[in-house]
């Protein structure tokens, strides 16, 4: 309901009952505009952005055009950043932090829009091609919550990049272009899947059993050991100029093959890959792009690696490049750097946590909690906590401050509703929410839902994704009461 609705019909006895209702029944024809347009950029990036890398080089050309400067050529301190300026720092080419320069000094707070760009998937290992069978294969670990029996018989492409020695960096795509081959992990059979089927889910496909065919063709060279494994060999040469040991000082991706689909009849949901977090990264980067005029607040679009291994190395969200970052920022604004300034702003700084949750499921209905569980099309969806068992590891947002973001979404439109990941004692799950409130900012997890997370191919409704864009979009250009 927003505001306005709310002061007609006040006093009738109907509207001390809440309840969330479709968006579809609610939104504008405008709105429903907006949103194909909004949707059809999301597939857009997606297609492109299969890995962290490709999430972070989209991102950065998208900012680049519409005006972002790179912080690196600026550290030094050699310009003022003035309210309005736009500008973003890289991380390793994997994490992004893009910022608008608000009106208010940096120590009244930030407003942070922080969603992430890594997705489940299987890495390759760093030795990974070997031949058995007559055929070449790739060995992989697997990378963040997969459930491994999915990832089996799909086409898969291949993303990444080969560093040598001297650090010329080779950009690797197999796999997408029509043109291209793809590859495949191979299934047992039913005729022979006695043994398999008496396993759990979990075991039928062990993580060892994810290795991916790469050819069955033998090399000509004659006299050569592993003629399977030395053809592959000579064909990655070919293409790349790279020889075996590149893969030593490789990051290799092997990821669903193919393009974002429009799904269902009335093409009112987008199948794809790497919804999660993509879908919350996108849509809080189009917000940025699309904030006009000068915000009160210091905006700041949060696109993070390795958020579904624990946000936990260089490029994570529990590294220092955010801090610094922000340090870097308060300098450039104000030339007089204070570390007390720095604990204030970030202090002072207000944060969703852009990542996904999960919808209701008719499939699976036993899992969820019906009146506390997210419904597809019914919004955007805010998360006071997460966690699990007795909300341990929860990052549970403050009453006021769920009461700011009530408002500020009333105010704009945005069509919004709450939901828990899971009935009490299923699960849970976390997000980047507990590392940001460390600096003592509120902060609550606001993202899209999803169906069949963590699958090859996820499942999100349209309307869902565009009130993700609308409701950050209010929350960075809205200023406090
Ligand atoms: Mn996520
Ligand atoms: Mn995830």
């Amino acid at each position: 309901m927003n505001a306005k609705t709310a002061k007609k019909t006040q006093g009738k006895s109907q509207d001390l009952a809440y309840a969330t209702k479709n968006g579809y029944d609610r939104v504008s024809p405008a709105d429903l505009k907006q949103s194909d347009a909004i949707n059809a950029l999301y597939m857009d990036f997606i297609a492109k952005a299969k890995t962290e890398r490709e999430a972070h080089d989209e991102a950065v050309l998208l900012l680049e055009a519409a005006g972002f400067k790179d912080m690196a050529r600026h550290e030094a301190g050699s310009i003022r950043l003035m309210p309005g300026d736009k500008i973003y720092r890289s991380c390793s080419g994997k994490t992004l932090m893009a910022v608008i320069v608000g009106k208010k000094p940096m120590e009244a707070g930030l407003h942070i829009v922080g969603g992430h760009t890594d997705a489940p998937r299987l890495d390759l290992k760093q030795n990974p091609l070997y031949e058995s069978g007559g055929m070449a294969l790739l060995d992989t670990h697997y990378y963040g919550g997969i459930k491994k029996y999915q990832w089996v018989t799909i086409p898969l492409a291949l993303h990444g990049v080969f560093v040598k020695p001297g650090g010329k960096k080779i950009k690797a795509v197999i796999g997408e272009d029509p043109a291209d081959p793809v590859f495949c992990i191979t299934d047992l059979l039913p005729h022979l899947a006695a043994d398999q089927y008496k396993k759990t889910l979990g075991e039928a496909i062990p993580g060892e059993g994810l290795d991916v065919v790469v050819g069955s063709m033998p090399g000509p060279d004659k006299g050569r050991k592993e003629k399977f494994k030395y053809n592959v060999l000579k064909l990655l040469s070919a293409r790349y100029g790279i020889k075996e040991e590149d893969f030593l000082s490789a990051e290799l991706e092997m990821v669903p093959a193919g393009v974002p689909r429009e799904a269902g009849l009335d093409r009112s949901m987008i199948l794809a890959y790497g919804h999660d977090d993509r879908v919350c990264a996108y849509t809080a980067l189009k917000a940025l792009l699309d904030l006009k005029g000068v915000p009160e607040y210091t905006s700041v679009v949060l696109l993070c690696d390795k958020e579904e291994i624990g946000s936990v190395g260089a490029t994570g969200m529990a590294s220092n490049f955010f801090e610094n970052t922000a340090a870097e920022l308060l300098n450039l604004t104000t030339q007089s750097y204070s570390e007390l300034a720095l604990k204030r702003a970030l202090n002072n700084s207000w944060m969703l946590s852009a990542d996904v949750t999960v919808l209701f499921d008719p499939m699976f209905p036993s899992v969820s909690e019906k009146k506390n569980s997210a419904h597809i099309n019914h919004g955007v969806c805010i998360s006071k906590y997460g966690g699990a068992r007795g909300k341990s590891s929860s990052s549970d947002a403050s009453a006021e401050f769920v009461a700011e973001i009530r408002r500020i979404f009333d105010k704009a439109g945005v069509v919004w509703q709450t939901g828990e990941l899971g009935k009490v004692d299923q699960g849970g799950g976390g997000t980047i929410a507990w590392l940001m409130a460390r600096y003592g900012m509120q902060v609550v997890d606001c993202g899209v839902g999803l169906l069949s997370m963590h699958a090859p191919m996820e499942l999100a409704g349209k309307l869902d994704i565009y009130m993700a864009y609308k409701g950050y979009l209010a929350f960075l250009k809205d200023g406090r009461k």
